[in-house]
């Protein structure tokens, strides 16, 4: 798999390449996701060894709870990623990538949690909370 996807922030401080197969997009709905994006997170994720970061001085990483970190680009604010602990798989925001994109649509999780001012109205499967 020699597919590179390349991608990074609005403006540009931020560069990333990811290489292989990316995982199909997970549409996350809970209440973190919805107060750093404005409306629902849509990601895929990609093991670090297959993900480049150019301008990592430029990525805070807030820690959003006590098992993962968000990084968004200190300049322009664009959340680009979501980070658990321990794990070596990097999630990264589905907007952030350069179009055109080979991305997919997965699934739903924290539907419980969703908004209220917006509908699901797709026929992917939904979760309550996370994927059992
Ligand atoms: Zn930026
Ligand atoms: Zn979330």
């Amino acid at each position: 798999m020699q597919d590179i996807h390349h991608g990074g922030c609005l403006c540009g401080t931020i560069r990333f390449k990811a290489r292989g197969e990316l995982r199909e997009l997970i549409f996350c709905h809970c209440s973190q996701c919805r107060k750093q994006t404005g409306l629902y997170y849509a990601a895929t994720n990609v093991q670090d060894q297959d993900f480049k970061l150019k301008g990592a001085e430029n990525v805070t990483w807030y820690r959003a709870s006590d098992s993962a970190s968000r990084g968004f680009c200190r300049q322009c604010g664009s959340a680009l990623f979501w980070k658990a602990d321990g794990s070596d798989y990097t999630s990264i925001l589905a907007g952030a990538f350069d179009k055109p994109t080979v991305l997919k649509p997965g699934y739903h999780i924290f539907c419980e949690d969703q908004g209220d001012f917006y509908e699901i109205k797709d026929d992917l499967p939904k979760f309550a909370a996370g994927r059992v």
